[in-house]
């Protein structure tokens, strides 16, 4: 495949500290996407496994062996836990590469790090994050406390496995909560490792269980289980509103979804700088081959600049070529599966159907055989009405629209399902404050699209989901808030 030497994995769940086979002895082919290599074999986790890895958290937690730690205590291992991460930041940099498609400079300058600094900031906020008392009368005290939830499971998709799993899991262990974590099938390596580096950190056996499986056979379980307190899942939409009914079928766990997106990026015809916003709207679309949730994938141009605007992008696209991802120039690696292949081929199929015009791309490529690669692709005179205007496509593909003025284009970007991210280009302070306040999106990026950080809360309005992952917000996830009154008798 490559001048680099293919790492031997171990496919095995990790339950109560213990790499374990799946109960039934079933496994699955974990299958490379850069070649369409068989990696390894994988546990198919199904519902006995999932049930071992919750009882294992459960106990886990009542003993308190990881919740009963001071705050300082448990920082000190999760602070351990990145340090590894970050020590073994080139086998999981070339182990995620292998399995899901990313380029390897981008898998370990951006997932690697990006999982690390996640559990690094939940470690060292915990002990600096104060509980309340209420300003209540002198008869009373009022302590108003936020305490661990208990057993969280937590289902997480294939395009940024690491990061998908951080952004819940360190919050989630930070707060004292045992996890049980379902990997994506298409991803599941990088998981098991991080369950493998959590232990040699300190977290103590049960606390953190990973289980592998498809999503009906071992996710559906996890959801439904009536030992588990919090499912946090990330993922697309159709799925995210059955996780959503399963916790109310069955314990009234509480569910978080971060869900799809469909994000408008708007460029006004006085965008204060149109060569940044043609490298953002090109560049962040295909990143990670366009698997990302909040790809800007409608790009909404002014009609004045429309024909200037895309004589640009068409001079970027050839720099995003599909290559192999394991070399370290590469910037367009491979798409998760066949299935996926396939997917965006549909939808690159529709497009054409429904008269939008072809600009660049459109074909599947080999550039390595075997693999499942797609050329980056722009579609012009595309409507909102359009398939590849409404749905998610999660692949290489960009679909520019234009528009008459402010209102034309908030009624348009905000004519979706979705409502994770947007963006607007002006110069103008009052435009770019009023659509932004208009755009029904959790994220609004104002003459950039590349701002991210641990900091800042994410997720979205309307069906991409519910709640919010990073930043402080994410402990409202997976804390219970608990009022304790306590009478004073004053002596005085
Ligand atoms: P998916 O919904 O098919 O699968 C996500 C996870 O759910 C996987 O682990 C899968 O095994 C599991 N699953 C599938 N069916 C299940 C079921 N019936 N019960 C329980 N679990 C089940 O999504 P995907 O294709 O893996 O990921 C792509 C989607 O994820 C896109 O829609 C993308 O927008 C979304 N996503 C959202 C964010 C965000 O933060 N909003 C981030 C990344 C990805």
């Amino acid at each position: 495949m490559t001048t680099h030497s293919i790492p031997t994995f171990d496919g095995r769940a990790l339950i109560n500290g213990q790499r374990v086979a799946a109960r039934s002895g079933a496994v699955f082919d974990c299958i490379s996407p850069v070649d369409g290599r068989v990696l390894t074999q994988v546990a198919r986790g199904a519902e006995a496994d999932i049930d071992a890895a919750v009882q294992a958290a459960r106990a886990a937690f009542e003993d308190r062996r990881w919740a009963g730690k001071p705050p300082a205590a448990r920082k000190r291992i999760l602070i351990k836990f990145a340090e590894l991460i970050q020590v073994h930041g080139d086998e999981l940099a070339l182990t995620e590469t292998l399995d899901m498609g990313k380029p390897v400079k981008y898998a370990k300058g951006v997932d690697v790090h990006s999982a690390a600094n996640c559990i690094r900031w939940y470690g060292e906020a915990v002990d600096k994050v104060y509980d309340e008392i209420a300003p209540t009368a002198d008869t009373a005290l009022a302590l108003i406390t936020r305490e661990p939830v208990g057993v969280v499971g937590v289902i997480v998709p294939w395009n940024y496995p690491m990061i998908m799993a951080a952004w819940k899991i360190a919050p989630a262990l930070a707060a004292g909560n045992s996890v049980v974590l379902k990997p994506s099938e298409k991803s599941p390596l990088t998981a098991l490792r991080l369950a493998e580096l959590a232990l040699e950190a300190g977290i103590p056996s049960g606390v953190f269980n990973v289980v592998p499986g498809f999503g009906p056979e071992a996710g559906s379980p996890l959801a439904l289980h009536m030992d588990v307190d919090c499912i946090a899942f990330t993922g697309s939409t159709r799925v995210g509103k059955q996780i959503h009914v399963m916790a109310g079928q069955s314990n009234l766990k509480r569910a978080w979804t971060e869900l799809g997106g469909k994000s408008p990026n708007i460029v006004f015809a006085d965008c204060p700088d149109l060569d940044r916003a043609v490298e953002a709207a090109v560049g962040s679309i295909f990143f990670n081959q366009g698997e990302s949730c909040n790809a800007p994938s409608r790009l909404f141009v002014e009609a004045s600049i429309k024909d200037a605007f895309l004589e640009k992008a068409l001079v970027k696209v050839p720099a995003y070529q599909p290559a192999n991802p394991l070399d370290k120039n590469t910037v367009m690696g491979a798409l998760v599966d066949t299935t996926q292949l396939h997917t965006v081929m549909r939808y690159i199929e529709s497009g054409k159907a429904e008269g939008a015009k072809l600009l660049a791309g459109g074909e599947a490529v080999q550039p390595v055989a075997g693999g499942c690669y797609v050329q980056p692709t722009i579609f012009d005179g595309v409507h909102n009405t359009m398939t590849i205007a409404r749905e998610e496509i999660f692949g290489p593909v960009l679909s520019v629209l234009s528009f008459t003025d402010a209102a034309d284009v908030v009624r348009q970007a905000n004519s979706s399902v979705y409502g994770l991210q947007a963006a607007v280009w002006t110069r103008d302070l009052n435009k770019a404050h009023g659509v932004a306040r208009a755009l029904r999106a959790g994220t609004v990026h104002v003459n950039q699209y590349d701002e991210d950080d641990i900091t800042v809360p994410f997720g979205g309005f309307k069906q991409s989901g519910v709640g919010r992952d990073k930043s402080l917000h994410a402990f409202d996830k997976y804390t219970e808030t608990k009022t304790t009154w306590i009478r004073i008798d004053s002596p005085i």
